[in-house]
């Protein structure tokens, strides 16, 4: 018996690839697979996507190359650009699409051996003050970008929203769509703005190219939703088994620091799962964990190991029950909720020890 597995169903990603089609029939799909394809499993993921989505996307050169040796032929497109000019002959070599969001790197590829052209995405500042050019640059860099024979002609352009998911700057999100589309006049090439927010909420940020990461793995950017509000399926079920039952008396108190005092005579489970898998310990207790067909509370500080749920006095469950801590029984967005962060963070750090199965017909 493995402790924990995370499944990954290859079904509901697909599901998901052609849901995003649908939303947006007159658009690319740029599939965003960084950080371990968001905790489901790099390779896996980019081979399941490979025909339904136009481009993969990631966040450092390494993930590319990683993509490059395992046979993936399709565009990839490194959001970040790259770190320095040792990454130029790679980028030449492998076939990569880079943004290119300052000056410093057009310095790099016009001093560099490769011959080129690179295909490059020129990268905005449209309001989140993170990567890209400020607005005052903008004319500058595309001009010497467009004057550089290493840079393959029409130039693209790429920018990304900030509160695309937060309804409170809602005028703020308009004004940033509204700058990117009047900057992009005067560009030719492909254009790239929306994330999944922007794909969800927001029609005029649909240009050629779209970037999908969270929707793909079915789950929603905005906190008071889940994915099946998209009609979208989780792709990933975080799943464990009890290892211990105790019938515990009134006043039992419960784990590390006390953190739960029994209120009532009543029977807890301890569940082989921890923070050491990856399961936040900031948990509160009460949240929600699937035990083996209905939903009980989680009780106690998360150990490294194990945690627990107060099954009550009538429980009739036994130590090798089937636990789900996320997934369609129970959504990753509430349980990021109640932790104070957001599902994107509790998918990616699941841990190396838990067992990742791949299931391809969801059953
Ligand atoms: C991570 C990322 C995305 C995907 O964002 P989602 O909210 O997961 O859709 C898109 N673009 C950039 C630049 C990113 O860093």
């Amino acid at each position: 018996m493995k402790a924990v597995i995370a499944e990954i169903n290859l079904k509901a990603l697909v599901h998901n690839a052609l849901a995003i089609r649908a939303m947006v029939p007159d658009s690319k799909i740029v599939a965003v697979v960084k950080a371990n394809a968001y905790g489901h499993g790099l390779f896996a993921v980019a081979e399941t996507l490979d025909p339904y989505v136009d481009a993969l996307a990631v966040a450092r050169i390494d993930e590319a190359l990683s993509l490059r040796e395992r046979g993936i032929q399709k565009p990839i497109i490194l959001l970040e650009g790259f770190f320095e000019p040792a990454d130029l002959p790679l980028i030449e070599k492998h076939h990569l699409l880079t943004a290119v969001h300052d000056m410093e790197q057009v310095e790099w590829i016009e001093k560099s051996d490769v011959k080129g052209p690179l295909q490059c995405w020129m990268k905005i500042d449209i309001g989140m003050h993170r990567l890209g050019a400020s607005p005052e640059d903008v004319a500058t860099l595309k001009a010497r970008l467009e004057a550089c024979p290493k840079v393959a002609k029409p130039l693209g352009l790429i920018s990304h929203l900030s509160v695309a998911d937060t309804p409170s700057e809602f005028n703020y999100n308009r004004e940033q769509i509204d700058y990117f589309l009047e900057v992009a006049k005067d560009f030719t090439g492909d254009l790239c703005l929306a994330n999944s927010a922007g794909i969800l909420f927001w029609p005029k940020s649909h240009t050629a190219w779209v970037r999908p990461g969270i929707i793909l793995y079915g789950v929603s950017p905005f906190e008071d939703r889940v994915g099946a509000d998209f009609e979208l399926e989780p792709v990933m079920t975080l799943k464990s088994s009890l290892i211990a039952i105790r019938r515990l008396k009134k006043g039992a108190k419960v784990g590390y620091g006390a953190a739960w005092t029994a209120p009532e005579d009543t029977v807890i489970g301890v569940v082989a799962t921890g923070y050491g898998d990856g399961y936040p310990r900031m948990a509160p207790n009460g949240t929600p964990v699937w035990v083996k067909g209905r939903i009980v509370p989680s009780v106690g500080h998360v150990c490294m190991d194990m945690m627990f749920v107060d099954l009550g006095l009538n429980a009739t469950e036994k130590v090798g029950d089937e636990v789900i801590l996320w997934g369609k029984e129970v959504p990753v967005e509430k349980v990021a909720a109640l932790c104070g962060t957001i599902p994107y963070e509790l998918l990616c750090r699941v841990m190396p020890r838990v067992d990742t199965r791949y299931v391809k017909d969801g059953a």
